[in-house]
């Protein structure tokens, strides 16, 4: 089974507690004002990742204390994040995932329940420009962190102490790539939007 991926970024301080591997999904159906990565949302985009090589580079990477999955949408994608988390959670690595829905809504279907008790804690909603009010690790107001787990809940209370937005920048010969929730400093600095 694959995913179709937006990007990977194997170590990370910016995306939860600790040294982390990120994971981008492919195509989100929102279109939210703001939106800092449009070219994620798009499901003509293909660049498919068998789960398995995904979890041989995550095994290889031993400094990781869990995982960060964020978008595009990962639950545009359920069965591979089914299947991903479970691996992931064989390797005892926590993780944290950003979704565009509330957890309300992705609450009311079973098979989305069965993802949810897998993740240690959740970063729900989609983004509204208009809360962005520069809180660390999340895009705006509206969205709510939820723990399953002591892990979960340790990572929550992390977070929730935290004082500004960090960004990490990874610069290659084709793109440069922004790990983490930009303030409106680094927006206006870099020219984001
Ligand atoms: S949910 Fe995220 S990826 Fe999708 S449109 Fe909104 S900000 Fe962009």
């Amino acid at each position: 089974m694959n995913i179709n991926i937006y990007n990977i970024v194997k170590t990370t301080k910016v995306l939860g507690p600790g040294i982390r591997y990120a994971i981008w999904f492919q195509g989100c159906k929102r279109n939210c004002k703001g939106c800092l990565a449009p070219d994620s949302r798009r499901f003509d985009k293909k660049n498919p990742v068998e789960i398995t090589t995904i979890i041989t580079d995550i095994k290889n990477t031993p400094e990781i204390v869990g995982v960060t999955i964020s978008g595009g949408e990962p639950f545009e994608q359920k069965d591979s994040l089914f299947k991903l988390l479970v691996e992931i959670k064989k390797l005892n690595l926590n993780t944290i995932v950003y979704t565009g829905y509330s957890l309300e809504d992705l609450a009311k279907k079973e098979e989305n329940i069965k993802i949810l008790q897998l993740i240690d804690l959740v970063i729900d909603g989609e983004y509204i420009e208009e809360l962005d009010n520069n809180q660390p690790l999340r895009g705006s107001e509206n969205q709510s962190l939820y723990y399953f787990s002591p892990v979960g809940e340790e990572m929550a209370k992390s977070i929730e102490s935290l004082k500004e937005r960090e960004i990490e920048i990874e610069i290659s010969n084709e793109n440069i790539f922004f790990t983490g929730i930009p303030n409106d400093k680094h927006k206006k600095s870099f020219s984001i939007i």
